[in-house]
């Protein structure tokens, strides 16, 4: 009996992938609808690069589901850009540490379980919470410093502004032009969406809540259980590249 097209295609597609081989097949053929192609393909060869064949096959799954293969990338890139001129950031000035909306920050298992790591010594002391509602826990509430600095996700990391009063009224909910995101945050998103499109029916790749890691880390819950409580839905990824990608097309960053 003929085959439909659709049918011929499924047929066609490869397996999940098995081998190193068949890995840099899946990242080479991973599509990611809505990213602009040129921050895609800089993320691929950048992952394509990573994955070199000193690193074994098991190890790759490993790095790639926890999002390590994403954080090295991401922060070579960090190391690699120049800072901005005109920068207003300082020591002290928290209001990117308040995290509005309901997602509280995307973060990768890796950078979740080192935040989880570097807070749960300071479970039961005053937390962001008592300095502004919507503050990271991990932040000081009397010195406004955040008490994971070495332990940040790229998501802090990345987050800059040329003017700190729209980092003020973007934390009450006001959109202001002045702040941006370096660009290695969107490649570490991107490459760890690369990896999840690959790994499709392999193994998981998952996101989790920055606030609500950080939250469970300070009321001492084991990291297995704050990892799972903070949680992303499957769909908070594609919702934080393609926010990220709108901010490049504003020209943000
Ligand atoms: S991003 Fe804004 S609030 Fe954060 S340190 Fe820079 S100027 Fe201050
Ligand atoms: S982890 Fe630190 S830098 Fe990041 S939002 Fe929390 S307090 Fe701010």
């Amino acid at each position: 009996m003929p085959r439909s097209p659709r049918a011929a295609r499924r047929a066609a597609k490869p397996g999940p992938p098995h081998d190193t081989a068949s890995l840099r097949a899946a990242i080479t053929a991973a599509r990611l609808p809505g990213s602009p192609p040129q921050v895609t393909e800089q993320a691929r060869a950048l992952l394509l690069g990573w994955l070199d064949p000193s690193r074994t096959f098991a190890d790759a799954l490993r790095d790639l589901s926890s999002g390590e293969a994403a954080r090295a990338i991401g922060l070579a890139l960090l190391d690699r850009t120049p800072e901005p001129p005109g920068l207003d950031c300082k020591s002290g000035c928290a209001f990117c540490c308040i995290l509005p909306g309901d997602d509280g920050g995307t973060v990768t298992a890796a950078e979740a379980r080192t935040l989880h790591a570097a807070l749960i010594p300071l479970q039961g002391t005053p937390d962001g919470t008592q300095w502004h509602p919507q503050a990271c826990p991990a932040l000081d509430p009397a010195t406004r410093l955040c008490r994971a600095y070495a332990a940040r996700p790229m998501i802090c990391r990345t987050y800059v502004s040329r003017d700190v009063t729209a980092c003020e009224a973007i934390a009450e909910g006001h959109a202001k032009p002045g702040t941006g995101t370096l660009p290695a945050q969107i490649i570490t998103i991107t490459v760890h969406a690369l990896a999840r499109a690959a790994l499709h029916g392999t193994t998981p790749v998952h996101t989790y809540n920055l606030r609500a890691i950080a939250t469970a880390a300070l009321r001492g819950t084991p990291a297995p259980d704050a990892l799972k409580s903070a949680r992303h839905s499957p769909k908070s990824l594609d919702a934080e590249r393609r926010r990220l990608a709108r901010g490049l097309t504003r020209g943000a960053g």
